[in-house]
């Protein structure tokens, strides 16, 4: 490069005029000879003439100098490389040549091109290149066609498509069937008028043929100057995941929707905010009027609640059982659980209850507890009257001593006035015993009775006029007969015992003026009234109900009722048998007794008596046994007595000679077989006891009835033994007579047995 000054200059001021920076450094001193214009402007006017210094800012000779690259063989080959200026961070082309300065000497030229922006852009280009790459989103760029131009590893991965397919397939062989219609009525008409489109669609796997649910946003890439579709973009984002949240939250909805149990949210002041559909169901009040509501509102003490909701603020939950008041009033039982909801940091943000209703539980509980109340009850007057039938018995006899001894002895002539009244006195108290060991024979069950079929309606009707005059004139009696009562099979003794009993407790319990309900009726009893009431058989039953509108009973006092010698009137007013000898006559014969009372409400007493449904025995007896023989009349015919206990053996002769017969008097059986014998033809009657020791009455009598079939035989006894009744109930035909007994008792007895045809 030889060449004149002035050419030198010119060459310079050409040089110096370029754009782009330009210098010139000797290799060996590294002393910058020449730099121009742009130089100067990129790396700052610098006094420094290395060019280590002045170019790269360094304190000695740079690791990256081109000195051997471009001297020695490469002498006169352009050397081109890139690099960043550290300070000014600009990026330059460098193109680095050895030449021979005018000097002479072997220098370094080098021209660096600016080239900061294209590297810029490719660096951000790569970068986006990379994030799209790398993106867990689908991105895919189509041509017009469809066909695919470009999709990312995301994309390729869901599509089930290799690099090498990508431009081999449609866009719209990855949309399943049942988008393609979508796609191309909703998808492509959006792209063409809006430029793009965004919404859920799904993807066919090609390879496997799963669908992936994604959220889609296409656009397209048009020709900036023509505006002609050049591409579409298409991101899509797999949304499987949010979706199946999504449905995992929509079945948490519907579970707590749906839930058996009534499920309140609220806020803390109590006001709900959401309510489930149990909870309007349980509560009758429709939404709109719930979510007006405080949790207060709910229960039928208000001040209760808001006191457990406060609570709630301070410990976390609550747990309980309450009375619940609906919208229509009506109380129920509930079962809460209330407790905050937390945030996810754990700051309360509401509260929760779920409630149940338990009333069905609750009554179940109180119903056993009804029943086993009952049952002690049963139990005990079970005891009870084992206890009292046994004491009644001796008791009886001894009676029945006393009793008759006191009218021989009236029978006597010439009694002094005084010792008249001292005895009768003493007959009448005797009597007054028999009574009481009478009902509590009856509550024991021990009665002996003569059960008929009868319809209950006329036995009543039989007693309606003398009960009339029991209760007095004060109270009112009604009488409610059902029509077509079913029969029933009973002693209508009993029924009157009954009637009596219940009808004088009505009357004590009515201070002035009142009224008393009889009412029949044909109840039949199912196994669920039955499971409510201990003892209770299902089955039909005639129903005898007695009502006053009396003072009434405390639960106490109503516990008691059956018990016998259990009262609550004075001394002398009340014996605390009624309704002990009431409840004994209805179990023996297989009934139910219920009993309805409140304080200052009155009083009923219903009664079942079982349908009797054999054949009728006959006609049912109409008009009962009011034919009970009335006469006191004697006799003369021979009687054979046969009783163990002396006394009463004594005094029964006693009565027998006073009423005209002629007694054969005996202690045991054996005595009387060979008595009998002896005077075969005399004896008309056998008259025996029921239990002795050497052979009980019933085998006595029928020993005797086969040597006499014409002998008559006349049963006594305390109570009825199993020989001769079951239960106490006797055998048809089976003439008896109760110890003790009357001398008016015992005459009627003897004619009807001798009487018999
Ligand atoms: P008593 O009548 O001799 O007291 P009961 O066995 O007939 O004995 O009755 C027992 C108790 O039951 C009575 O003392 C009374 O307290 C109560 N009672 C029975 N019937 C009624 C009724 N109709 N109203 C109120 N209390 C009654
Ligand atoms: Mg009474």
């Amino acid at each position: 490069m030889h060449g004149t000054d002035a050419n030198h200059l010119r060459m310079l001021s050409i040089l110096d005029a370029n754009p782009d920076p330009v210098y010139v450094a000797d290799p060996e001193s590294h002393e910058m000879l020449y730099a121009n214009q742009a130089l100067e402007s990129a790396v700052g006017v610098s006094d420094n003439r290395k060019c280590y210094e002045y170019l790269h800012h360094r304190s000695s000779p740079c690791p990256f100098c081109t000195n051997d690259k471009i001297l020695g063989e490469n002498f006169g080959k352009t050397y081109i490389w890139e690099f960043q200026n550290e300070v000014t961070r600009r990026w330059y082309r460098c193109l680095d040549r050895g030449i021979t300065w005018p000097d002479g000497r072997i220098v370094r030229y080098e021209m660096a091109i600016d080239i900061t922006d294209r590297k810029r852009a490719e660096e951000e280009s790569g970068r986006l290149a990379s994030v799209i790459r790398h993106s867990t989103e689908l991105v895919n760029l189509a041509a017009p066609d469809g066909t695919m131009i470009f999709l990312n590893d995301t994309g390729k991965k869901m599509l089930g498509i290799s690099e090498e397919n990508v431009a081999k397939t449609n866009l719209m062989s990855v949309i399943p069937e049942h988008f393609k219609d979508m796609v191309r009525d909703e998808v492509l008409t959006s792209i063409a008028g809006k430029g793009h489109w965004e919404g859920d669609l799904q993807y066919l796997n090609l390879e496997t043929g799963g669908l992936t649910d994604v959220h889609a946003i296409t656009f397209k890439i048009a020709d900036p100057e023509t505006d002609d579709l050049q591409f579409f973009a298409n991101v899509s984002q797999d949304i499987t995941g949010r979706k199946r949240a999504e449905e995992d939250l929509h079945i948490k909805d519907r579970a707590i929707a749906t839930s058996f149990n009534a499920i309140v949210i609220s806020d803390f002041d109590g006001k709900l905010t959401y309510v489930n559909d149990a909870f309007l169901h349980m509560w009758g009040y429709t939404l709109q009027e719930a979510l007006k509501l405080n949790v207060a509102d709910l229960d039928s003490n208000r001040d209760e609640i808001l006191h457990i909701v406060k609570d709630i603020r301070v410990k976390g939950f609550s747990i309980g059982e309450s009375v619940a008041i609906r919208k229509d009033k009506t109380l129920f039982n509930i079962q809460y659980s209330a407790s905050l909801v937390t945030s996810s940091a754990n700051e309360p943000i509401a509260m929760l209850s779920t409630f149940l209703d338990i009333t069905g539980r609750k009554r179940a509980e109180e119903e056993k507890l009804v029943l086993q109340d009952q049952l002690i009850q049963a139990q005990k007057l079970e005891a009870v009257g084992r206890l009292a039938g046994g004491v009644a018995h001796d008791f009886n006899n001894m009676l029945g001593v006393i009793i008759g001894n006191m009218e021989l002895a009236l029978e006597q002539p010439g009694l002094s006035p005084l010792l008249r009244t001292s005895l009768e006195e003493t007959r009448d108290a005797a009597e007054r015993s028999a009574e009481l060991t009478r009902q509590l024979l009856a509550f024991a069950r021990k009665q002996t009775v003569v059960p008929k079929i009868l319809d209950l309606n006329v036995t009543v009707e039989g007693m309606l006029k003398m009960l009339r005059r029991l209760i007095g004139e004060d109270i009112d009696l009604a009488w409610i007969p059902d029509c077509d009562l079913w029969p029933i099979k009973i002693d209508s003794v009993q029924i009157d015992q009954i009637l009596v009993n219940l009808s004088l407790n009505a009357r004590d319990a009515i201070e002035g003026v009142g009224k008393v309900t009889i009412e029949t009726k044909n109840v039949p009893l199912n196994e669920a009234y039955c499971g409510r009431h201990a003892g209770f058989v299902p089955g039909e039953y005639v129903m005898l109900a007695v009502s006053d509108d009396g003072r009434g009973m405390d639960h106490e006092t109503l516990a008691n009722i059956f018990e016998p010698f259990f009262t609550t009137k004075t001394l002398g007013k009340g014996t605390g048998l009624g309704l002990a000898t009431v409840y004994g006559i209805v179990k023996q014969n297989n009934g139910f007794i219920n009993s309805y009372s409140e304080p200052g409400k009155g009083t009923t007493l219903k009664i079942y008596l079982p349908r009797y449904t054999g054949r009728p025995d006959r006609v049912p007896v109409k008009g009962v046994v009011k034919n009970r023989v009335t006469a006191e009349k004697g006799g003369t015919e021979t009687i054979l007595l046969v009783e163990d206990e002396a006394a009463i053996l004594n005094m029964t002769k006693a009565m027998l000679e006073n009423l005209g017969y002629t007694v054969l008097p005996t202690g045991n059986p054996g005595e009387a077989i060979r008595l009998a014998e002896e005077r075969a033809g005399e004896i008309f009657l056998l008259m025996t006891d029921v239990v002795m020791p050497e052979m009980d009455g019933c085998r006595l009598a029928n020993k005797l009835r086969s040597l006499f079939p014409n002998l008559k035989c006349l049963f006594m006894s305390g109570y009825t033994a199993n020989v001769i009744a079951h239960h106490g109930v006797l055998d048809e035909g089976v003439h008896f007579i109760q110890k003790p007994f009357s001398m008016k008792g015992l005459a009627t007895k003897v004619r009807e047995a001798l009487d018999e045809k």
